[in-house]
């Protein structure tokens, strides 16, 4: 049977996307194939397609769907045909009406969860369980810590606001207007800072008297890598896990040294590697979501073949907190 997907040839602008036909092989041992109800949209997309992170071409996109198993794989135990699902994985592709993927990254969608909040909430709510609960500086966070959080009301960014805020952090926001500091302070943030106005590492000293934060989460990359450093307290956590402001330039060691600083650069892909770890986190996921402390709202919708425009306004910083594409 056939099907539609976005595919492109080559990296570049939103323009190499196109909505082609494919044909779905029956799943092999160890996957399903999924119908698609939505797919999320990721800044990792955009990095792709851009070639920033390259893939091999021709290459589909999309690392986050939601749907209904259609057909199960030998040796896949934890599925069935007609289960909710979702999942955030690789390889790209989730820009489809249906795929075929390894099962191990797919976890069964809880009742109280829309499809399109499976869809806005794996990648980027599995990216905020690792950053808060899993990527912890040597003696962990603890209630009344200070963070800062670059882009905080973007997809990842909302959902960390009302996680830090649920764990009892001091989520200093940052954000590109003033519109976007009051949506991450009206979703738990303690502080939000508009770094295209204001020095935000000045302002993180004022915020925590001159003493700086236990950990950065810092996706923005190569506008905000002196002014994170710069905002870290001595013997802080530098949690660099994007760039959507350019790669960070390489760096000298010897810029840790002043204030014995710790630095990772973690991938939400090493964290989901077995089925076991996948489930874990989610489960850890769909609980706060299901106590109130985390609502999942979804804040852009488009067609599949509106897939340019998604890209469009997500790369220009005109959207807030998640997106989906609805098949
Ligand atoms: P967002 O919705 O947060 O969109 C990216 C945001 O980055 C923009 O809205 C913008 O917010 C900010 N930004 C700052 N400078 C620029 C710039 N020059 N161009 C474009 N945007 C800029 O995306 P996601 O929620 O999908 O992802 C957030 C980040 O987390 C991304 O960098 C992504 O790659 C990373 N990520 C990393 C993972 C990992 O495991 N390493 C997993 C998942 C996501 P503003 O206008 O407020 O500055």
């Amino acid at each position: 049977m056939s099907e539609l997907a976005v595919r492109m040839a080559q990296a570049g602008g939103p323009e190499v996307m196109v909505l082609a036909s494919v044909v779905l092989a029956d799943p092999g041992p160890g996957e399903v194939r999924i119908r698609h109800v939505a797919c999320g949209l990721n800044y990792i997309d955009i990095y792709h397609r851009s070639g920033a992170y390259p893939l091999p071409t021709p290459t589909g996109l999309g690392m986050e769907g939601s749907g209904v198993v259609e057909a199960v794989g030998p040796e896949v135990t934890h599925l069935a045909v007609g289960d909710r699902v979702a999942y955030a994985s690789q390889p790209a592709g989730a820009y489809a009406t249906a795929r075929v993927m390894p099962a191990r990254c797919v976890v069964r969608l809880p009742e109280f969860l829309s499809f399109e909040q499976g869809a806005a909430m794996m990648l980027k709510g599995l990216t905020v369980q690792y950053l808060l609960r899993k990527t912890l500086p040597q003696d962990g966070l603890q209630s009344g810590d200070f963070i800062l959080f670059h882009a905080a009301a973007g997809g990842v960014g909302l959902i960390a606001c009302q996680w830090a805020k649920a764990l009892g952090l001091q989520l200093i926001a940052t954000a590109g207007s003033d519109d976007k500091c009051a949506l991450a302070l009206r979703h738990g943030a303690a502080f939000a800072i508009n770094y295209q106005r204001e020095n935000f590492a000045d302002r993180v000293r004022e915020i925590t008297g001159g003493a700086g934060v236990k950990v950065v989460y810092d996706s923005v990359g190569a506008t905000t890598w002196e002014g994170s450093l710069a905002s870290l307290r001595p013997f802080g956590l530098m949690v660099s896990f994007g760039s959507a402001s350019g790669a960070v330039p390489p760096i000298a060691l010897s810029a840790l040294a002043g204030k014995a600083l710790y630095l990772t650069r973690p991938s939400i892909f090493v964290h989901l590697s077995s089925q076991a770890a996948t489930q874990a986190m989610a489960d850890d996921l769909f609980e706060v979501v299901r106590s109130g402390a985390v609502s999942i709202e979804v804040e852009n919708r488009y067609a599949l073949k509106e897939v340019q425009q998604a890209h469009r306004e997500m790369e220009s910083r005109r959207t807030t907190g998640s997106g989906v594409l609805l098949v």
